[in-house]
């Protein structure tokens, strides 16, 4: 089969399933609690990949907080800006956000009476970046929610002009990183964002995990999103205190075996040169690219100069759907939908979109073959 939906999921390496197997067949314990050999081995290998994760990212340990994904790296940081946002103040995010980077604002403007605005999209959603520099420079919002790159176009968003013009006018920033991390592997601190949320599961890990990235003062000053066991310092019947971040955050017990399989995720992916791996990432996809663009009736929306590695396309007036579960039948995995981005879907007059994106797993013989079974798919519909 071809697998063309790694913006949905990334596949896993085989050391990943063999890390979270050993985990539950000989190491097994709960961290942070016990004092026995196998808690304390769990306890220090669980620390350990928060150490790997900032160390991917270029940030300290105390910065980074589990979470189940980037869906709830960015509800933390919602909620915890409940008692700060007042209604004088305005959040910022984009059209072409994920859900998932919309919802929880609407939220957090609802509970505190602050203003959600969206900044301004070119008819083809891009980014006049000047103008968004402009918009920011005036609106001068709390908060700038925007994403890295997108999940349905893989456009890659031009975020240094638009975190500088931020910071300008003390707005906090949060880059929604769970389509940008794995490809574009950043470093938080030349990004100079204040948070970014990430998917492990996206990022060839396994699924129900993720994290916030959190500049430290910024982190340790949102109020808690969830309380419980091992977040509290002292518990009284009537109140408790709380820890300092990351521990503030991480109440219950911890997806122990899916943070050790991302741990041997991002061990695997450090071992790999990062300027190989985007060359021949880019190497396949511009092949795919101009492959698809040479299909007559193929409308593709993906900003092919600064794109990550995703095509978002359709053929004519035919359903999305249709197309995809004839690929199916080839063997060809792609997505069809909204992709989770309604209102860039509404931007661009489209009811829905096929998706294929590419990860380093991809050859240009995955291509061959998806393109011919294209070709052959619209040769039924036609
Ligand atoms: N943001 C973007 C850009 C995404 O692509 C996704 C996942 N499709 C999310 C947020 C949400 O990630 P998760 O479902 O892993 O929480």
């Amino acid at each position: 089969m071809v697998y063309l939906d790694s913006a949905a999921t990334t596949q896993k390496p085989q050391c990943v399933i063999d890390v979270t197997t050993q985990f539950y067949t000989s190491q097994n314990a709960n961290v942070h609690r016990g004092r026995h050999t196998l808690s304390e081995q769990a306890t220090a290998a669980y620390e350990q990949v928060r150490q790997r994760v900032a160390d991917y990212f270029q940030v300290s340990g105390n910065e980074i907080v589990w979470t189940k994904g980037a869906t709830e790296a960015i509800n933390l940081v919602a909620h915890g800006l409940r008692n700060t946002l007042t209604t004088d103040d305005t959040i910022l995010i984009s059209p072409i956000e994920h859900h998932a980077n919309i919802v929880p604002w609407q939220e957090l403007a609802a509970y505190t009476g602050a203003t959600l605005k969206a900044l301004p999209l070119n008819d083809n959603a891009t980014f006049d970046i000047k103008q968004c520099c402009d918009v920011i420079k005036h609106t001068k919002p709390a908060l700038l929610a925007i994403t890295h790159a997108s999940n349905a176009l893989g456009n890659i968003t031009d975020l240094t002009p638009l975190i500088s013009a931020a910071k300008a006018v003390d707005a906090l920033t949060l880059v929604d990183g769970a389509q940008g991390a794995l490809h574009l592997r950043p470093n938080l601190i030349k990004l100079n964002c204040d948070f970014y949320v990430f998917s492990a599961h996206k990022m060839l890990g396994p699924t129900g995990l993720g994290g916030l990235y959190g500049r430290y003062s910024a982190l340790n000053a949102l109020s808690p999103y969830q309380t419980g066991g091992e977040m509290i310092e002292k518990v009284t019947l009537t109140q408790s205190t709380y820890r300092d971040a990351p521990a503030k955050f991480e109440a219950g017990t911890p997806n122990i075996a899916g943070v050790l399989g991302f741990g041997a995720a991002l061990e695997y992916l450090m071992a790999l040169d990062q300027q190989t791996l985007k060359q021949y990432e880019q190497q396949v996809f511009i092949y795919a690219a101009n492959a698809l663009r040479e299909i007559d009736g193929i409308c593709i929306y993906s900003d092919l100069k600064s794109n990550i590695g995703t095509l978002c396309f359709n053929y004519k007036n035919e359903h999305p759907y249709d197309l995809a579960t004839l690929l199916d039948g080839y063997g060809v995995a792609v997505r069809s939908g909204h992709h989770c981005t309604q209102p860039l879907m509404t931007h661009l007059q489209l009811n829905g979109s096929l998706r294929a994106s590419f990860a380093f797993y991809n050859t240009t013989k995955d291509v061959d073959h998806f393109i011919t079974a294209l070709k052959e798919c619209i040769a039924l519909l036609d």
